[in-house]
């Protein structure tokens, strides 16, 4: 499925463009969605040419399109957005959208060949993920609806208000993301781990820098069984302090014992399983060194 930007997403006028707040929020707003969908590959942009020639071809309506490429926002936005694009024909006539969209720019053609856009989509029964600019957001569990009079089916979009709404459709590919070798290791997990801590323990933040031995690496792109516990278990690690990991009957997290392993703790990932790390606590760096899949371990630390 992909992901479809309404206009006053990418586009602004220029009183709000002068605005150096509106200014900022807008091109936030913009390149936060971007750099989700970049970052975890997400999707492509579906696209018409109509909306393109309106994007390039008049100044007033793309003040981020080339006006300023000394602004690194700026040219990370075009970059970024021209990757994921995807080109398709827009319908002969618009369909129609409930609730109504907030115009913010200019160039009200830009709704237009928007809801001519969606009214192929329509034609064709493809459902997308709607992108919407700030001020059309909708409160949960509000959501737009498209439809028209020639076409009996209506279109309901996922909708994403903000960049990191994204993260609640990212669980279900996060297992895309678990490592099958050692060469793209740590990317993927790091990745998968991010979207973890985002779905599973929304408010909290990893609070390590943390990397994986080879030992670790090796032992969990072995395993097929309880990806998801790990991946649970090692972000829910990374976001608590360790008397609050001492303290999670899910984790029992401990240390080892004698002067040599001083370093070294273990924590539970499920009833059989279990992983050592090394933690430095006052750096805040955590070095995950293996991963004993059951039967694989000695508990008598
Ligand atoms: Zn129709």
């Amino acid at each position: 499925m992909n992901v479809i930007f309404e206009p006053s997403l990418l586009f602004i006028s220029d009183e709000n463009w002068k605005d150096e707040e509106k200014q900022d929020l807008f091109l936030e707003h913009l390149i936060n969605h971007l750099e989700m969908i970049d970052r975890f590959d997400i999707c492509k942009v579906w696209w018409t040419d109509e909306l393109q020639t309106i994007l390039i071809g008049n100044p007033n309506m793309h003040p981020w399109y080339g006006s300023d490429l000394r602004n690194p926002i700026i040219v990370a936005i075009s970059q970024k957005f021209y990757n994921r694009v995807d080109i398709i024909s827009e319908a002969d006539t618009e369909c129609q959208v409930n609730p109504n969209l907030i115009i913010t720019y200019t160039n009200q053609f830009a709704n237009d060949h928007f809801l001519k856009l969606v009214h192929t989509l329509i034609e064709d029964g493809y459902n997308f993920y709607l992108c919407v600019g700030i001020e059309n957001r909708l409160t949960s569990p509000n959501q737009y609806s498209f439809f028209c009079k020639c076409h009996q089916n209506t279109l309901n979009p996922i909708l994403i208000n903000s960049a990191t709404n994204w993260f609640l459709y990212l669980d279900t590919i996060s297992k895309k993301y678990f490592p099958t070798s050692i060469e793209d290791f740590d990317d993927k997990f790091k990745k998968a781990i991010e979207i973890t801590v985002n779905c599973n323990f929304v408010n909290s933040v990893i609070l390590y820098e943390y990397s994986f031995e080879t030992e670790f690496k090796k032992s969990v792109v072995n395993t097929e069984r309880n990806q998801t516990e790990i991946l649970k278990n090692i972000a829910k690690r990374l976001t608590l302090t360790t008397p609050q990991a001492q303290a999670d009957g899910s984790l029992q997290d401990k240390a080892y014992k004698g002067k040599q392993k001083k370093d070294l703790r273990r924590m539970r990932i499920t009833q059989g399983t279990r992983v050592d790390y090394k933690l430095f606590e006052s750096e805040k760096i955590i070095i995950f060194v293996k991963y004993f899949d059951e039967g694989d371990y000695d508990d008598s630390l």
